[in-house]
């Protein structure tokens, strides 16, 4: 979406941005290049931010990669658990299943939540799909959420990605926000590309 808003040239279907000539990095990583290229040094650190309702002191952090969270948190006063905790942000972010997870130069930041914002188990029921189309307007990529989730439901992930470009996706989360039944289209998205890149591998 940057290639196509800034430089007018979009990247097809399944490629990467230097299938049109473009490398598109974040600044942080920018940042790096110019800092540590000159001197033939790796990624050795990186800016974390640490914020939410969770934490009491939230800030942008200079951590050295492999630092585990749980020292991190440690250092700002967080009492919680790793069920407290989003490695990323609120859309795109996972959970981790231990505070001893370390900082890779993959992340940026973590969400601490409050005791009030966990989800409950009624929360988290799932209702079927209502046909409401939100879904489908809220994608940036002009995809069909809706008929993804209900392939992801029957496990066709293959037809996902021949006919409905899967592939596409790049995992922003705007479907699951939406969508009113609660369905965790996202998360049916990851593991459907995950399982094709499975079985390609295997051929
Ligand atoms: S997660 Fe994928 S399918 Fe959902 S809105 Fe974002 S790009 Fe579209
Ligand atoms: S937003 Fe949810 S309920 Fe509405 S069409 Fe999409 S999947 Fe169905």
């Amino acid at each position: 979406m940057l290639a196509k808003a800034l430089v007018n040239r979009e990247i097809p279907s399944g490629g990467l941005p230097f299938a049109v000539g473009l490398g598109v990095f974040n600044v942080a990583t920018a940042t790096q290049i110019g800092q540590l290229l000159p001197h033939k040094q790796g990624v050795v650190e990186r800016v974390v931010t640490v914020t939410g309702p969770g934490i009491g002191r939230p800030g942008n952090f200079i951590v050295p990669i492999g630092t585990p969270i749980r020292f991190i948190l440690e250092q700002l006063g967080f009492e919680g658990t790793a069920r407290h905790l989003i490695m990323g942000g609120p859309m795109m972010g996972g959970t981790v299943s231990s505070l001893d997870v370390p900082i890779t130069k993959g992340c940026g930041g973590l969400l601490i939540l409050n005791e009030h914002q966990l989800t409950s188990e009624e929360q988290m029921k799932r209702y079927p799909c209502i046909n409401c189309g939100a879904c489908v307007d809220a994608c940036p990529m002009m995809l069909n959420p809706c008929e993804l989730g209900r392939l992801a439901n029957k496990a066709r992930y293959q037809e996902m990605a021949d006919r409905y470009h899967l592939n596409d996706c790049f995992e922003c989360g705007s479907c699951s926000y939406v969508c009113p039944a609660a369905i965790p289209l996202v998360q049916y998205f990851r593991v459907a590309k995950s399982v094709n890149r499975t079985r390609a591998a295997a051929v």
